[in-house]
């Protein structure tokens, strides 16, 4: 873990971004002048809804009665059996309607977007998870959804694919640079420019211009605002651990961002380490790459000596983003959070272990935090809590985990 130095120890670490959407040195607004009023009209309605009673009413009558929350604190009784250490909590997260924590941000962005009086919705997607939320809250609110999907990720994700389609949203294959997600962002970002008057652009994680990356760790705030009630109701205290993945860092931030100034809640994001650091094959931002700028933002990018992104790897699809949210990065530059790397391999085994121990099929980005996990809970006491984000289920990747054990199904 990085050391804090403390000259920049802040009096919280709860307060940023600033008012041009620095976290320290990372973050911030690089998009061109075209896109300036766009960016600043967004944040200005974020300023206006994200307090106002009805819109917190609405954002709530939908996160409990259409995505089914507050999702459970779960106690891995099993889990924390097998371990031998620290008592394992799981933040069911999975449960959400769509399988995953993505919806709870996507919710938020398109009830603002209705409000601003927007008629058409676009997204990027990599994996597709993101670009099914979106179409998921499309057709729930009647509005017409355009999803910019790599053409390498549609071949990879066809099933994805399908349910977007079945949900309405048009899917438009991206062919620049690699075809994959860091492209369609691009591609989404153009399209933009060119339909400023009607268009709301729904970005799927903790990143991209400022007012984003705070707007998406708000909604997904909603985790940790939970989980930490939750554990003081179950346990009378706050937990020694909380864990969680990150790809683009949106779930992990939502758990984190609650505890960040419970100085005695030890704060863990997994990153993918692919075939391992080395392999130059991996989506570790922060653990192998280094400060750049991309999508609108300055933070950790994988880079090659030319400064060019790289396209990360992991077993994982909804891991390989090859940056991250600029609060993960400016909290790692500050020391409060620590961030560590699970390989592929890894993966595997704390998904397995989950399924047998727990009869929870997890989907594989939380498979690399419960890997950590069962790294770290046996060296910790027994009266000690860890609290790890259950971020998503796993029937997207049973096939994906059946070839990588060389199961013919
Ligand atoms: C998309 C996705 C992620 C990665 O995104 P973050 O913004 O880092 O949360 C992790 N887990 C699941 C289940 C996902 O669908």
């Amino acid at each position: 873990m990085n050391k804090p130095d403390q000259s920049s120890v802040p009096e919280s670490y709860r307060s940023g971004p600033d008012e041009n959407g620095h976290f320290g040195i990372f973050g911030g607004r690089f998009v061109a002048e075209t896109l300036m009023p766009l960016i600043l009209e967004v944040e200005n309605a974020y300023n206006k809804y994200k307090d106002d009673p009805e819109f917190k009413s609405e954002l709530s009558y939908f996160s409990k009665d259409y995505v089914g929350r507050p999702s459970p604190l779960y106690l891995a009784q099993r889990l924390t059996d097998q371990l031998g250490g620290a008592k394992v909590y799981f933040k069911r997260d999975e449960l959400n309607h769509t399988g995953a924590h993505k919806i709870n941000n996507t919710l938020g962005q398109i009830l603002l977007a209705k409000r601003m009086g927007k008629k058409r919705i676009i997204a990027e997607t990599g994996a597709g998870q993101h670009g099914v939320a979106t179409a998921t809250v499309c057709a729930l609110f009647n509005l017409p959804c355009v999803v910019y999907m790599g053409a390498k990720d549609i071949e990879r994700q066809a099933p994805n694919v399908f349910r977007m389609k079945l949900l309405g949203a048009e899917i438009i294959p991206v062919i620049s640079g690699t075809a994959t997600l860091k492209d369609a962002m691009n591609d989404a970002l153009r399209d933009w420019v060119t339909n400023v008057e009607d268009t709301f652009y729904i970005i799927g994680t903790a990143a991209g211009p400022h007012p984003y990356p705070e707007m998406v760790r708000d909604f997904q705030s909603i985790i940790g605002i939970e989980a930490r009630a939750q554990i003081l109701e179950q346990e009378n205290r706050l937990p020694d651990t909380i864990i969680a993945c990150i790809g683009g860092g949106s779930n992990a931030i939502g758990l984190f961002h609650p505890f960040l100034d419970d100085s005695s809640v030890n704060i863990i994001g997994v990153e993918a380490a692919g075939f391992g650091i080395e392999s130059g094959q991996h989506a570790a931002s922060l653990t192998g790459g280094k400060p750049g700028v991309l999508h609108g933002n300055r933070t950790f990018l994988l880079q090659d000596g030319d400064g060019q992104i790289i396209d990360a790897h992991s077993i994982s699809a909804g891991l390989d983003y090859p940056g991250i949210g600029p609060e993960h990065s400016w909290l790692h530059d500050v020391g409060r959070v620590e961030y560590v790397s699970v390989t592929d391999d890894e993966a595997l085994e704390g998904f397995q272990l989950c399924c047998r121990t727990e009869g929870i099929i997890p989907a594989l980005e939380p498979a690399h935090a419960l890997a950590h996990v069962s790294k770290i809970a046996p060296r910790m006491g027994k009266d000690q809590i860890i609290v790890m984000n259950l971020c998503g289920r796993g029937d997207k990747d049973v096939f994906t985990v059946a070839k990588a054990l060389g199961v013919e199904i």
